[in-house]
């Protein structure tokens, strides 16, 4: 277990590592020749209702598979294609592997929706709620509901007009919108209500230091109450602990992501870890609670 785990987890690099890396970083080039080459794959986070330990969805995320350098996260090799045009191309990759990921699983008998972390410059394409409905047709048994895109607090807030022009289309074909790192971009009540986002995404950082920090958790407590009051779903991101997702779960936030949960991890594996997982019995008691 621990093993296999291991073999997921993305190289972590320590400072001789990083200065030796620092020559050849990653480039447009190099990035363009790995899509070409087959080398990106997507690893899988569940996203569960830590109540009922229902797998609701998973979030697909971008791996590299260097052929010398191992495993890469996103965080090592994506700045590289910053608001170019490859940084779209990689992006319709991610969206139509993962559709294809979920069709298979739907044919499998799962019921999930799939998260894709979608960049602001893709998303400023003119065609590409077009593009995204035309992936979607390619699997007639899935719903358009069953896509869930994910954008930046911070990259809405730079173009509040486009992006909810994009989500209001988006949203009438039936899409799902979620705003990743919610809390880190400061957004104002007015915006909020502007942004037909169906589910809000507290960024780990609150979430990491909750337990020891009040702030943090007043911070929580705000943005949980401000979902219910708009109708949005939310979920806790970095739950990286049995005690998070109690908290949480006292809160009234009951989805939940985390290290404490799964790690993300490649797509065969996901159908023994749904068939095999189970929350703590701590999170049915605090969702039995609240309940009553
Ligand atoms: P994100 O969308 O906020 O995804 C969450 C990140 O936190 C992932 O890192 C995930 O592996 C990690 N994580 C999940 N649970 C925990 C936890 O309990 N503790 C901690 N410490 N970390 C946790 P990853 O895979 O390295 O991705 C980093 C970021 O790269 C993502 O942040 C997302 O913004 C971006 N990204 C990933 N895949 C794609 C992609 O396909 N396209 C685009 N445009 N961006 C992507
Ligand atoms: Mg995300
Ligand atoms: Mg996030
Ligand atoms: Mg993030």
């Amino acid at each position: 277990e621990a093993k296999v785990a291991g073999k997921n987890r993305v190289v972590v690099f320590d400072a001789d590592q990083d200065r030796a890396l620092r020559g050849h970083s990653a480039t447009v080039e190099s990035l363009r020749q790995a899509l070409v080459g087959n080398e990106f794959v997507l690893h899988y986070q569940p996203k569960v209702h830590m109540g009922s330990g229902q797998v609701v969805g998973v979030e697909a995320l971008i791996r590299w598979r260097h052929p010398q350098r191992g495993l890469l996260a996103p965080g090592q090799f994506l700045p590289a294609v910053d608001d170019h045009p490859v940084e779209c191309e990689i992006g319709e990759w991610v969206i139509r592997s993962a559709l294809a990921q979920l069709a298979a699983w739907t044919d499998a008998g799962l019921s999930l929706s799939v998260s894709v972390n979608i960049s602001a410059r893709h998303l400023q394409q003119l065609d590409f709620i077009e593009h995204v409905a035309q992936a979607l047709q390619r699997h007639p048994q899935l719903h358009p509901n069953q896509l869930v895109l994910e954008v930046l607090e911070t990259s809405a807030l730079e173009d509040m007009v486009g992006v909810s022009r994009t989500m209001a289309e988006g949203a009438r074909r039936g899409l799902r919108f979620s705003l990743d790192d919610f809390g880190t971009g400061y957004s104002s009540l007015t915006y909020l209500r502007r942004l037909p986002v169906a589910e809000l995404k507290i960024d780990q950082s609150f979430v990491r230091d909750m337990l020891d920090d009040p702030d943090d958790l007043s911070i929580l407590h705000g943005v949980i109450g401000l979902a219910d009051a708009f109708h949005r779903e939310v979920v806790a991101e970095g739950v990286e602990s049995e005690e998070h997702g109690a908290v949480l779960l006292q809160l009234g936030c009951t989805l939940g992501q985390g290290y404490g949960i799964a790690r993300p991890m490649p797509a065969d594996q996901l159908l023994p870890w749904v068939q095999h997982w189970e929350p703590p019995a701590a999170w049915r008691h605090q969702a039995l609670l609240r309940r009553e």
